[in-house]
């Protein structure tokens, strides 16, 4: 038999390599800004086109290409930056593995321009699939101009799998970010179609963190700045008192390269301890600076972990450096733990004062934003199938040895009402405690139920808010004093995106000059919320979805909503709240696990309780 093994011709190789370079127009980005760094550029354009999947443009004044180190700069394994194995370890630039360029070259059509400095005149090359098309002298500014165009054109499946532009916008966005913070020597902006994202100019770092995340950060920051053998440390940390309820902004830097480290983190958090509301995160741009001999460089371009070999004296250096920190720029004394309780609960007592009966009886004219029960939510025509299904399951009918001993004690108090919405309704005015502000335990037939309030809560907010959306119902409450809120331009940028949808929460908000809303209204149940950070905590809540999840932008919107909305783990709750809260979850399609698969509910059967006992 002959022989079967061949090599893999070039463009094919090139296009397996893509798949690990490229994922998506962001690793794109990446990559070519790196290189634009790595070329000693004082000023980075990026342009694109359609959340980068018609076009991405990177113009630098960077050092430039000879015509043959354009030609090169496309060859698998071919690099400027390391010249034998050694230099591995004593690298400081992004780019080594002289990967990127042939990658997006294999999936893309790709032109470039270039010229060094002193240079009379530059190259153009264009390629397509691996494959130049044309190469000729140009003439053009000093630098290099890289365009990519149709990203994935020739690899149906990849360009399929592509979010949406929001998404894929958000993915460019945050490498924009990791790669202009800790560069604030070089000015960076980005043009998304027509609008201007980010606009930086040269300045210190905490200039590039307002020029990124807005002004309102100027008095946000708290300097930490460390220098040991080991590792010099230098950035900001965000005063607790603006910690956010979700992972907010948390950038380490290892050597200006981005990174992740929950290690790390944790040090950060640490640091914080105690002057973080519960539940809050400390958010952080930190640079630190070792030598690169001390950490494990050979990892994946793409993967942002990395090995340190003094990971423990660093953790250390970091704690002390951010508590020393918080310490000096005396943090402590202006905490204020109350003052976002209010933000984030629900306002549980009706404004009128008086709770009305909770009722499982169907209001055809239902509307899912009107407040009329202690828990601002009623039953609706949504699905009472389960509601059904939960009566004849968890029937609170005293029909068992249990029950009826806890019925005989209620019998002294009370007489029964032979009603069966009555008697369930009193029942559970009995039945259900508890535990810890956090869980609420009821008995059931055949034993006990313990529902999460918190998860309970976020599975009925997410369905009515769902079905507002379906309805197209949800009601504003129009803002005595509309408020302005200033975005950072990222966040703007979502905003924007995400307009129609946002109103059709019941938000009313109009734009009002640069990276500013003005909240004219807010949903017509959240009246008790400050609208600022009702919007802010929304935009955090779809972030991290986003970060999480594939789904699209209402059902993300939608659990966003309810995260930011639902009643939180150490609300204490009334036994008609309690009540409330159990008819609204069972009258849900899935009550049994809140918007991102956790459980809500879980039972226990007399038997498990029996066996416990030895009985
Ligand atoms: P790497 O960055 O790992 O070396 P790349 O494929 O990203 O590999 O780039 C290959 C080479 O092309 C680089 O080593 C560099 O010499 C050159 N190059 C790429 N982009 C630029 C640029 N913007 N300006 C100057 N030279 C560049
Ligand atoms: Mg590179």
């Amino acid at each position: 038999m002959s022989d079967i093994i061949q090599l893999l011709p070039d463009s094919v190789a090139n296009q397996i390599a893509a798949g690990e370079v490229v994922q998506r127009p962001a690793s794109a980005v990446k990559e070519l800004m790196e290189n634009a760094l790595d070329a000693g550029s004082t000023q980075i354009k990026l342009i694109a086109k359609d959340a980068g999947k018609t076009l991405i443009q990177i113009i630098d004044n960077g050092c430039g290409m000879s015509e043959s180190d354009a030609r090169m700069s496309f060859e698998r394994h071919a690099t400027s930056k390391i010249r034998k194995a050694d230099d591995l370890f004593a690298i400081r630039t992004m780019g080594f593995r002289g990967e990127a360029l042939a990658s997006i070259a294999a999936i893309a059509q790709v032109e470039l321009k270039t010229k060094r400095i002193g240079d009379e005149i530059g190259v153009k090359i264009d390629i397509e699939g691996s494959e130049v098309k044309n190469q000729e002298a140009t003439h053009c500014p000093e630098g290099t101009s890289i365009s990519v165009k149709n990203l994935f054109y020739n690899v149906p499946a990849r360009r399929n799998f592509l979010k949406t532009d929001a998404v894929e916008l958000r993915h460019i966005i945050e490498e924009f970010q990791r790669v202009a913070i800790p560069n604030p020597q070089v000015a960076f902006s980005f043009h998304h179609n027509t609008t201007e994202v980010f606009n930086l100019p040269v300045g210190n770092l905490k200039q590039r963190l307002m020029g990124v995340f807005g002004n309102s950060y100027n008095t946000r920051l708290v300097p930490v700045e460390e220098n040991t053998e080991i590792v010099k440390i230098k950035g900001y940390v965000i005063k607790p008192d603006f910690a956010k309820k979700t992972r907010g902004e948390q950038f380490f830097f290892l050597n200006k390269r981005f990174i992740k480290s929950a290690y790390l983190h944790h040090a950060v958090q640490s640091a914080f301890e105690q002057l973080l509301p519960k539940d809050s995160f400390a958010s952080y741009f930190l640079l630190l600076d070792v030598d690169p001999k001390t950490i494990d460089i050979n990892i994946h371009p793409t993967k942002t972990e990395v090995k340190f070999e003094d990971e423990k004296a660093i953790y250390a250096f970091l704690r002390s450096a951010i508590k020393k920190s918080l310490g000096q720029f005396n943090i402590a004394p202006s905490l204020d733990f109350n003052q976002e309780a209010h933000l984030y609960n629900m306002p549980l007592k009706p404004v009128d004062g008086i709770y009305k009966q909770p009722t499982i009886t169907v209001d055809p004219n239902y509307n899912p934003f009107k407040i009329d029960s202690p828990l601002g939510i009623k039953s609706s025509e949504r699905d009472l199938s389960n509601r059904a299904n939960w009566e004849k399951m968890y029937s609170r009918h005293a029909d068992n040895q249990l029950e009826f001993e806890i019925k005989k004690e209620e019998e002294t108090q009370q007489t029964i009402n032979t009603d069966w919405d009555n008697e369930l309704h009193e029942s559970n005015l009995k039945s259900s405690y508890q535990l810890h502000n956090k869980y609420i335990l009821t008995h059931i037939k055949t034993g006990f139920m313990v529902i999460d309030q918190q998860g309970g809560h976020e599975r009925i907010l997410y369905e009515r808010i769902l079905y507002a959306f379906e309805k197209n119902k949800s009601a504003t409450q129009q803002e005595l004093f509309p408020k302005t809120i200033e975005l950072n331009p990222a966040d703007f940028a979502l905003v924007k995106e995400l307009n129609s949808e946002i109103q059709s929460l019941g938000f009313d908000i109009s734009e009002f000059g640069k990276n500013t809303f003005v909240i004219h209204g807010i949903p017509a149940d959240t009246v008790n919320f400050d609208s600022v950070n009702l919007l802010e905590g929304l935009i955090e809540n779809y972030k991290q979805n986003q970060l999480e999840l594939k789904s699209d932008k209402r059902e993300n919107l939608a659990r966003a909503m309810a995260r930011n909305m639902s009643i939180k783990s150490g609300r204490a709750l009334t036994q008609e709240e309690m009540n409330n809260l159990i008819d609204e979850l069972f009258a849900c399609k899935m009550p049994y696990s809140t918007p991102s698969g956790k459980p809500t509910i879980t039972t226990f059967s007399s038997e498990d309780l029996d066996k416990r006992f030895k009985k």
